[in-house]
């Protein structure tokens, strides 16, 4: 868990100052604060996501994908508690009531939020105070700061929420059946099988892998995405990586060694002209 009480007290030190100047510092520390925030729910679920399926970078843009693929309620507020009870294992299940009359022990409480609500705050903040007007005009004057009647009610309004999140004792990566499969790096990549959608493509978690996997939903399976790349000379073939091709810039190549002769491949983007009307050939009168 991340301890937000620091961060809190000296956002509302800034705010008591009530200076230009200490009321824009206090909106960079709330903007910190929602990415610490989003973040730290980022690096718990890295088991469960590699970085190269994280589409978008604004901090509720990580958290909404966290939400569709690693854990549904990855930003709810709950309460997690065990029995006190202990079941052996294997034993039958039982009925609502019997749980309902067990003793019950909190473990903590996760606070969520929602995350379209942070992030318009991180983007108000930004605009409000971390950025000054441009001037339209000659005449118009360049600031060093922003306007603290407008900044300040949002500070605050981004403190309360800050402070709310803070209340939480724990964050939880979330529960459902899991599935996994170990990549040729040797990386586990675990998935909640309920969020797995079929044909998705699943990035390896090793930041230093190029390998991806598409899902079968069918059989459940997790097929290795690759290039083919067959040697002219040789006519040897191997697979690479289909991430190492779709990563590649089109003014860039890459290149490998034939296993079997060892002659020097390259790889590169190319454009390729299409049309649909057919060449006509033009005969010799
Ligand atoms: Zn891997
Ligand atoms: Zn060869």
């Amino acid at each position: 868990m991340i301890n937000l009480e620091p961060t809190i007290s000296q956002i509302e030190k800034l705010l008591e100052e009530n200076t230009e100047a200490s009321v824009t510092y206090a909106a960079l520390e709330c903007r910190l604060a929602i990415e610490r925030i989003c973040y730290e729910r980022l690096r718990l679920a890295h088991d469960y996501i590699s970085h190269d399926d994280l589409r978008k970078w604004q901090p509720s843009d990580i958290v909404k994908t966290l939400i569709q693929e690693v854990d549904a309620k990855a930003a709810e507020t709950f309460t997690l508690s065990i029995a006190r009870e202990h079941m052996p294992e294997g034993s039958p299940p039982l009925a609502r009531e019997n749980y309902e009359a067990m003793e019950w022990l909190p473990v903590g409480t996760q606070v969520g939020f929602a995350p379209n609500k942070l992030g318009k705050l991180w983007n108000a903040l930004a605009k409000l105070a971390l950025h000054i007007e441009i001037p339209t005009s000659k005449d118009a004057t360049v600031t060093q700061y922003g306007d603290i009647q407008a900044i300040a009610p949002k500070v605050k309004l981004a403190l309360a929420e800050i402070r709310r999140i803070s209340e939480g004792t724990m964050m939880f990566t979330g529960m459902g059946e899991e599935v996994s499969f170990e990549c040729s790096c040797g990386s586990k990549n675990k998935r909640r099988l309920e969020l797995l959608k079929d044909g998705q493509t699943i990035n390896c978690i090793n930041p230093d892998c190029d390998e991806s996997y598409g899902y079968v939903q069918t059989d459940m399976t997790f097929g290795r995405r690759t290039f083919e790349i067959v040697c002219r000379a040789c006519e040897a073939s191997r697979d690479i990586p289909k991430r190492m091709v779709e990563k590649l810039r089109t003014d860039q190549h890459i290149h490998f060694d034939c296993s079997r002769c060892s002659e020097t491949i390259y790889v590169s983007w190319r454009p390729m002209q299409a049309q649909r009307t057919e060449p006509t050939l033009k005969r010799p009168k």
